[in-house]
């Protein structure tokens, strides 16, 4: 039988900044363990946390793009429980009054638009992270603090595909507002993901199973799709018992869930507020100032691509999928280099190098804005042809080169001698007189030949059009 799925999502993500949440030790990634470590995140007695103000502004920030309620004041809680990781024995967390409640955002699934109902959004500190050897395990107390940002969304997602859309609208937020990086490979990313089924005219929710500490977009996919399946089967054979509210984790070998934890063994964390940090009000004027440093986003560049640039709807999303490549655009935009040509030569030749390899992005590529500025400029004002214009990309990537300088080298410069190309024509026509005789005698194509062949003598550099025209005067 077909069911309707039920997702919500837990969507956690480290932080960008200088120093951790409450301490003024650096965050940031060391393969050195405890390098980045200070007493307030060891727990040392006696030391107390102060909140990073940075954090707190980019936590606002988030809140306000995702049209959350602001609440009058900025205050933490205490999540306790015991675990190696967590030296204190409890994570300040917001539980009762989060920076951002209510909130909604529109995505796009596969060209349709979809609400995202957002419950909360609070600020926290990441814990310690434990290796586990043979018969040891050790404490790298770097990750201890990092400002974390937790999204939970309402149980308003019905598919894979819609939890992903979403989660990628949210990561290009936070790349573009430079909350985070979204690197998955640096362990920044990690989502709880709750699913249950229900029958297609049910009026209640299933069941809800929850999957702890999924960390990539991919595992994310097959935990959803997995679930799904899983729980179909369970209630296809009428094992409706087995379909109970636990908590699994994600296996990436087997590639299936794994049961860790029943709801009656679920944590009493004893939550209450974190006096060692006092409230503070979010003004009106902070929040106004903060509201101001936003930055355009992906989704509004993409709508100034298509409108004001007239790019087609393909190429803007292209464009604007990476930050980083969005801001090479904007660049040659900025330099005055036409935006369809500019589009054109980094959707394909500047994009196909950052492809090349897993590592490369756009800031590895030799060729910079300012060189696509300076090539497009040269085949608008005729010095090379289009296709020669392809061949000097070439060339600048080996040999290091700007446009002009590759120009010069190979001596690719049009010929704008009119007398040159004259000659050059004539030349063909008294070495061709098969040819034209062919061409009058209705092989057409006899004179794309011609014209080739004045290119060949030019070495590529005559202007086909031109050539064109001259031969078909001469042989008239
Ligand atoms: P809990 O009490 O277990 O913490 P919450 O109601 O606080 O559960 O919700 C936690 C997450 O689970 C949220 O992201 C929410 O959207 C999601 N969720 C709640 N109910 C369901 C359900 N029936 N199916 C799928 N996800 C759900
Ligand atoms: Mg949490």
């Amino acid at each position: 039988m077909a069911y309707k799925a039920v997702i919500g999502l837990e969507f956690h993500c480290e932080m960008k900044s200088h120093t951790k949440v409450f301490s003024p030790s650096i965050n940031g990634y060391s393969k050195l363990a405890n390098e980045y470590v200070s007493p307030i995140d060891m727990a040392f007695p006696g030391t107390l946390p102060v909140v990073n103000k940075t954090c707190v502004r980019k936590a606002i920030e988030m809140a306000m793009i995702l049209n959350c309620k602001i609440p009058e004041y900025m205050e933490f809680d205490r999540k306790n429980y015991f675990y190696p990781d967590l030296p204190k024995g409890y994570q300040i967390t917001q539980f009762y009054n989060p920076v951002g409640v209510n909130g909604k955002i529109t995505i796009d699934v596969n060209g349709k638009e979809k609400e995202v109902l957002i419950h909360d959004i609070h600020l926290e500190e990441d814990a310690a992270s434990l290796d586990h050897y043979y018969n040891t395990s050790t404490i790298d107390y770097n990750r201890a603090g990092v400002p974390l940002l937790e999204l939970v969304t309402e149980p308003c997602l019905h598919s894979a595909d819609e939890a992903l859309a979403f989660l990628e609208h949210v990561r290009s937020i936070y790349q573009y507002t430079d909350i985070s990086e979204c690197d998955t490979k640096k362990g920044q990313i990690r989502a709880d993901v709750n699913v249950s089924i229900m029958e297609e005219d049910a009026t209640e929710f299933g069941t809800k199973v929850e999957v702890k500490n999924v960390n990539s977009f991919d595992a994310i996919r097959q935990t959803i799709e997995y679930e799904i399946k899983r729980q179909s089967k369970l209630k296809d054979e009428g094992r409706y018992d087995e379909v109970v509210q636990e908590t699994r984790r994600w296996d990436d070998e087997s590639c299936t869930t794994i049961h860790m934890r029943s709801k009656a063994d679920a944590i009493d964390y004893k939550y209450f507020r974190e006096p060692n940090l006092p409230r503070f009000k979010i003004t009106e004027e902070l929040k106004e100032d903060i509201r101001k440093s936003i930055p355009e986003l992906a989704y509004e560049r993409r709508e100034k691509y298509i409108n004001k640039y007239g790019l087609s709807e393909y190429d803007a999303g292209v464009l604007v999928k990476s930050k980083k490549v969005s801001d090479y655009f904007e660049e040659c935009l900025h330099l005055g280099t036409d935006a369809k040509s500019a589009c054109n030569w980094i959707t394909t030749r500047v994009l196909a190098e950052v492809n090349k390899s897993e590592d490369t992005t756009i800031d590895d590529v030799f060729v910079r804005p300012n060189m696509i500025y300076e090539l497009v400029k040269l085949i608008e004002d005729k010095k090379i042809t289009n296709n020669q214009g392809k061949e000097v990309f070439i060339h600048m990537l080996e040999d290091h080169l700007t446009p002009k300088e590759i120009v010069k080298k190979y001596d690719m410069e049009i010929i704008e001698d009119e007398g040159l190309i004259d000659s050059l024509v004539s030349e063909v026509i008294n070495e061709n007189s098969q040819a034209i005789e062919d061409y009058h005698n209705g092989r057409t194509n006899m004179l794309d030949y011609m014209v080739g062949q004045v290119m060949k003598k030019s070495k590529g550099k005559a202007n086909p059009v031109e050539a064109k025209q001259k031969l078909l005067e001469k042989i008239k």
